[in-house]
């Protein structure tokens, strides 16, 4: 640390951890410790880098389905010790049960993260914060596998309720049933999110096990730094091709060295410089974004007037093919104002959902009774338009 392009880093430490850890802070180790040999080497070639402070490793693993490689256990807590000792780099593991503190608190682990598959279970992650009550240790939870940001949150606050003050989030992406380049979905609007709620949180990115592919890892890290990340964690192993948990994923210490010095890490803060400049542009978004809810207030009501039109005229039919006409013509016009098709489907779904709310719902809440005899789908006046 630095590597080149952080020279216009902010150098404020994050003294939230008390670590003395600057920004950026880069996690990098093995996804599973497998054997003193494979630990130690991955380590050397790490801090040989000089580009992370924090060196992980999985020692308990909770896999999906049982059979896979489950870690080697306490039996791999002596090698982080003797990390630490000779590279000077902090060492962190998984904890996903009270032993499992005890065990990486008395082996001297420096920091904790709570995995994806742990985060979505309240009981666990209550275990897990009675353990740590009166212990002052960095620990990191993970996104939940599944897209829920009420589980990150509760995590979040089980341990912030025993006490637990130096806390950050890791952002691993999401198990999502459609298909994606990546292994797990980015869904960046979870974390960006999660930041909203809590602004002084610190959000990490594992590019790793979002993008499941070497290839796709250095992409991914970019586009958390991007929006704001302070740290990444990543996947490094001295032989990737014999790992026994997650090969496709990890990066030789070398592979690691060339993406992260290609890394353009921006500034937390803008410079005064860059202030005016910021300020004049969110300005013009503001404007734009009212003008946005001025025009669906404006559509809203059009879409209400044709209900109460359909409704008199006992209109019983929902004209599906309507909407079709709808959402075809804005995907025409998506490409020519740099809109992806995602983006067009989603946000004309939610116009759709709203317009149906404001045609079944009265100026005072209530839902709107269909006049007696008419008939129809019982979707009547649905139109949505
Ligand atoms: C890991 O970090 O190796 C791991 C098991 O990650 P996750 O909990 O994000 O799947
Ligand atoms: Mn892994």
């Amino acid at each position: 640390m630095p590597p080149k392009s952080t020279s216009d880093l902010d150098p404020r430490p994050f003294a939230a951890w008390g670590l003395g850890l600057e920004r950026p802070l880069v996690i990098a180790g093995p996804c599973s410790a497998e054997s003193e040999v494979q630990v130690l080497a991955t380590a050397r070639g790490i801090a040989a880098t000089g580009l992370a402070q924090v060196f992980r490793a999985g020692v308990w693993k909770p896999r999906t389905r049982p059979g896979s490689f489950e870690g080697v256990g306490d039996l791999a807590l002596p090698w982080l010790a003797r990390v630490k000792e000779e590279t000077g780099l902090r060492t962190m593991v998984e904890v996903a049960t009270a032993a499992h503190v005890e065990s990486a608190l008395k082996a001297g682990v420096d920091m904790l993260w709570i995995g994806a598959r742990t985060t979505p279970n309240p009981f666990s992650v209550q275990q897990l914060a009675d353990a740590l009550r009166g212990v002052d240790v960095p620990v990191f939870v993970k996104n939940p596998i599944n897209p829920d940001l009420q589980l990150w949150i509760g995590a979040l606050e089980r341990l912030q309720r025993s006490g637990l003050t130096r806390l950050a989030a890791i952002h691993r992406g999401f198990s999502w049933f459609e298909r994606t380049p990546f292994r797990n979905s980015p869904m960046w609007e979870f974390p960006i999110r999660l930041k909203a709620t809590f602004p002084d949180l610190e959000l990490i990115g594992d590019p790793s096990h979002i993008s499941g592919n070497r290839s796709l890892i250095g992409g991914v890290a970019q586009q958390a730094l991007d929006l704001g990340f302070s740290g990444l964690m990543i996947e490094v192993h001295a032989d990737p091709g014999q790992a026994r948990s997650d090969a496709d994923q990890q990066l030789k210490p070398e592979e690691f060295e060339r993406i992260v010095r290609g890394l353009i890490f921006r500034q937390a803060e803008p410079t005064p410089g860059m202030r005016d400049r910021l300020d004049e542009l969110r300005e013009l978004i503001d404007q734009l974004d009212e003008e946005i809810a001025q025009k669906m207030g404006a559509r809203m009501e059009l879409a209400s007037r044709i209900g109460e039109h359909k409704r008199a005229h006992h209109v019983a039919i929902i004209q599906p093919e309507r909407w079709e006409w709808i959402m075809e013509r804005q995907l025409r016009l998506a490409p020519h104002l740099g809109l992806s098709e995602a983006f067009i489907r989603e946000f004309m779904d939610a116009v759709h959902r709203e317009s149906i709310r404001k045609q079944t719902t009265g100026e005072d809440g209530q839902e709107i009774l269909q006049p007696a005899g008419s008939q129809g789908s019982g979707r009547e006046g649905l139109d949505p338009q």
